[in-house]
């Protein structure tokens, strides 16, 4: 390919991805059936000789684009999902450019010091503790695994076992503590650590998910105490500021997942919500949800440096890991990796220390309204609305389910189903900086006019 195809190319990519984002706010959030079952149209044999790339990128646009869900418009408020600020789209095509293994200072000085710079702004935005070591990964779920490792490593050090060494076969046992409400890729990352799935003790709730003050029981020996900022379902936090300075003084690391509920250390009116989670040893949280940085984005955080690069450095030979600056590759459970600190520089960078309050508390304020809207128009709010999560019941589960469908195909919004402590309900999500007043007021008036119809 010439330079000049090459920029056509390149300029077309991204005018077709601008021509996608603007038409969202106006287009059905859920993709038609016909658009989904046009997908077909890409498969096929595997091409025996090379296309010209300019037709193979339109083929892409023309059926991909209409077959996906509008994750980054202003009305999808399926799961905890978030959209991507025009900066994190823009940086992280530069850094796609770029192309950078990020795993070796020496080697790739320049993204390995933005990540850097983006962790120490994290750790000040998030008011944790300056100097904690982190790691740059796919999503809260390996965030959280990578945290629990350099866990593992220590809880197991301190009784004079070496895990990386030795593994787990014949170690002292690890108790491990988790809530009623633990997210379900917690247990995945302990049974991929080889803690297991089901080998732990799960503490009872109270009825907004959180791990009740009272049931910590006595521990001993090597322990994990896995806390949540932020339940799925309800928003809710465990009570740190009890829960924490029990279980270290015990002995027990802590963990806390806080996947997007972490965020809410950054606004100016919530941060009492999560309180006390600064005296944890590990956190894990999301840059694709609330930081709105595109796919993939999490972040480990662990106070004990040693403990993290234990569990995660390597050495060979052929690498270059001798250096006095931080190497990324250190931390984290992969070698090669893109840039991910990048995104997430460019928008801290952008919105600053009020940008980021403003948009955590604008979702906030936004949640509360659509609660408001709905329990006046008759229909029940099951959860306090703390954060950006509300629960809907629209009468029995079938009615709750039927309204959930129907509002599903209607296309204004996209919300999903979530079963709260044994009822049905309608789960809204509000992580979307795209997300406007206009745009809650529209999906309000598509609720209720499906749930009375
Ligand atoms: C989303 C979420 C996870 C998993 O995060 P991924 O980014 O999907 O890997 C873990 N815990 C909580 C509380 C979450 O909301």
């Amino acid at each position: 390919m010439d330079n000049e195809s090459e920029q056509t190319l390149l300029a077309d990519a991204a005018s077709r991805a601008q021509r996608y984002l603007a038409s969202l706010p106006d287009r059905a959030v859920a993709p038609s059936t016909k658009a989904v079952e046009a997908l077909s149209g890409l498969g096929g044999a595997l091409p025996e000789a090379p296309a010209d790339p300019a037709q193979v990128l339109a083929r892409l646009d023309e059926i991909v684009s209409p077959a996906t869900m509008a994750m980054a418009g202003p009305r999808f408020f399926g799961f905890v999902i978030g959209g991507s600020l025009p900066i994190s789209v823009a940086a992280n095509w530069l850094a796609t450019a770029w192309d950078q293994n990020t795993c070796l200072d020496a080697v790739t000085p320049g993204v390995s010091r933005v990540e850097q710079l983006a962790l120490d702004w994290l750790l000040d935005v998030l008011r944790l503790p300056a100097g904690c070591a982190g790691a740059f990964v796919t999503g809260a779920t390996v965030a959280n695994m990578t945290a629990l490792a350099a866990a593992r490593h220590r809880v197991l050090a301190d009784v004079g076992w070496n895990v990386e060494a030795d593994g787990l076969f014949g170690a002292p046992p690890i108790t491990v503590l988790v809530g009623e409400e633990v997210h379900p890729t917690v247990l995945k990352g302990l049974g991929v650590l080889g803690l297991g799935r089901s080998r732990i003790t799960r503490m009872p709730v109270d009825a907004q998910g959180r791990m009740r003050a009272d049931a910590l029981p006595a521990i001993s020996g090597p322990t994990l105490l896995v806390l949540q900022a932020g339940n799925l379902n309800t928003g809710a936090f465990d009570p740190f500021d009890v829960l924490i300075p029990r279980a270290k003084a015990a002995g027990a690391w802590v963990h806390v997942d806080g996947a997007f509920g972490l965020w809410a250390r950054a606004t100016r009116d919530r941060q009492q919500l999560a309180a006390g989670c600064e005296l944890a040893d590990s956190w894990a949280t999301d840059g694709h949800k609330w930081l709105n940085v595109p796919y993939d984005s999490g972040i480990a955080f662990v106070r004990d440096a040693e403990a993290l690069r234990a569990a995660m450095a390597v050495t060979a030979d052929y690498l270059p890991t001798q250096s006095l600056r931080r190497n990324p590759g250190d931390y984290t459970p992969e070698l090669s990796r893109r840039a991910r600190g990048v995104d997430v520089w460019a928008v801290l960078a952008t919105l600053g220390r009020s940008g980021i309050a403003d948009l955590i508390e604008g979702c906030c304020r936004h949640a509360r309204r659509f609660a408001a809207g709905l329990s006046t128009a008759g229909f029940q709010v099951l959860n306090d609305v703390v954060l950006n999560q509300v629960l809907v019941s629209f009468g029995t589960p079938e009615r709750t389910q039927a309204v959930i469908s129907a509002l599903q195909q209607d296309g204004t919004c996209w919300c999903g189903n979530t079963v709260w402590q044994g009822r049905a309900a309608m789960r809204i999500s509000v992580c979307s900086w795209a997300t406007r007043d206009e745009d809650v007021e529209k999906s309000l008036e598509a609720m209720i006019r499906i749930a009375r119809s």
